[in-house]
């Protein structure tokens, strides 16, 4: 591993006079928080501030948690580490589903109808693809306008760059401030595309699923694994023209379910409609959240899976870190080189390959 220098603090900006930067500006955050400017601000006031709900300082956590750089993640495992005590309280929902069915419009509502009812509320994503599109999800700033201006709302777009393990690393830790800082509700969103809903589950309590109404294809619309990790489905966009489409979808989908086996919390999945426009169906989901965390936490199965994701998330670390230093480390890569020729050459297999790369 590359050695690190020492003391060096990430940076808060203050402006002459005034203790804080006031407005949420995510590009001015992260641009002075993390350069080298004086006044530095130690572990201890960030996990003050973040303790104190404080917006601001919690942004510039989470950017120190998304750096690049190695100095900067390291300060934010301190930060994490005293955070941890104080993490852990919330329902953490994930919310899936394919572009245009009504994911952020859906968030949003929800999202509304529980910060009126004294919640807060955290929406997080994670968008792998991000890099390529420049952030498809919660990239646009116009998105969920209503809730974002909620005091009680904190939306952050998914890190803009990194690997699937990367960018859930950065969300499963940023879930930890965001508790830490008092939000209640967690809302993760991600595309329904297939490998970012396994990291997903991989760190929700709950897994929500976005449907439409469609032309008698209902099931094909979405791979068939992601139907199955759903805790509940929610044909969205019940509304107008579409309810008696969407009832019709939705007596298709309680068939289905049925014939998938229970899976190992016992929960029998819901099949909901709802829309997000007329604010139907929308209490009655939430109601199914809570019935199913009382259920979980009344069988154990609640703690039992948070268990279970804390340790695959320290083994997928451990598994990242080693692939990372081993394809850094100078022997290999001069070695992997030759070997690359040699097997291409047909002179070596290459498992022979792979074992002299690891005997090294
Ligand atoms: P996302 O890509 O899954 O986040 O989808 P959006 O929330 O951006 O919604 C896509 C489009 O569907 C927008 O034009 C929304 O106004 C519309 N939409 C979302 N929810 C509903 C709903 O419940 N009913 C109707 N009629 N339209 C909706």
């Amino acid at each position: 591993m590359p050695r690190l220098r020492k003391n060096i603090k990430p940076t808060l900006y203050v402006k002459k006079g005034v203790k804080q930067v006031n407005k949420l500006d995510e590009d001015a955050v992260s641009k002075f928080s993390l350069s080298k400017k004086k006044n530095n601000i130690s572990v201890d006031s960030y996990v003050k501030g973040i303790l104190n709900g404080n917006i601001s300082i919690l942004s510039q956590a989470i950017t120190l948690v998304e750096s690049a750089k190695q100095e900067h993640r390291e300060y934010a495992q301190k930060i994490i580490n005293s955070c941890i005590p104080y993490s852990g309280k919330s329902v953490r929902v994930g919310i899936t589903g394919v572009p245009g069915v009504g994911k952020s419009t859906f968030i949003e509502a929800l999202g509304v109808y529980l910060i009126e009812r004294g919640n807060k509320v955290a929406v997080l994503a994670i968008d792998p693809s991000s890099e390529k599109t420049r952030g498809s999800i919660l990239g646009d700033k116009t998105r969920m306008t209503e809730l974002s201006s909620c005091k009680n709302a904190f939306i952050r777009p998914s890190p803009s760059s990194g690997t699937l393990g990367g960018v859930a690393r950065k969300t499963a830790e940023t879930i930890v401030l965001c508790e830490a800082a008092g939000y209640n509700i967690i809302f993760i969103e991600t595309v329904g595309v297939g490998q970012s809903e396994i990291a997903v589950n991989s760190m929700v309590d709950f897994f929500l699923l976005l449907m439409l109404a469609g032309a008698g294809d209902e099931l094909q619309g979405i791979k068939r694994g992601i139907t199955e990790m759903a805790d509940t489905i929610v044909i969205n966009k019940a509304d107008g023209d579409n309810i008696q489409k969407s009832e019709l979808a939705k007596t298709e989908y309680k068939n289905a379910l049925h014939l998938f086996p229970r899976t190992e919390s016992n929960w029998q999945a819901e099949v909901k409609t709802a829309s997000a426009i007329t604010g139907s169906g929308i209490s009655d989901i939430w109601d199914i959240i809570k019935k199913y965390e009382l259920f979980t936490k009344e069988s154990g199965f609640f703690e039992t899976k948070r268990n279970r994701q804390a340790k695959y998330r320290m083994y997928e670390a451990v598994n990242e870190e080693l692939k990372l230093r081993f394809y850094s480390n100078n022997v290999v890569r001069k070695k992997i080189k030759e070997l690359e020729k040699e097997l291409l050459s047909g002179k070596i297999s290459p498992y022979f390959a792979a074992q002299t790369l690891l005997d090294l």
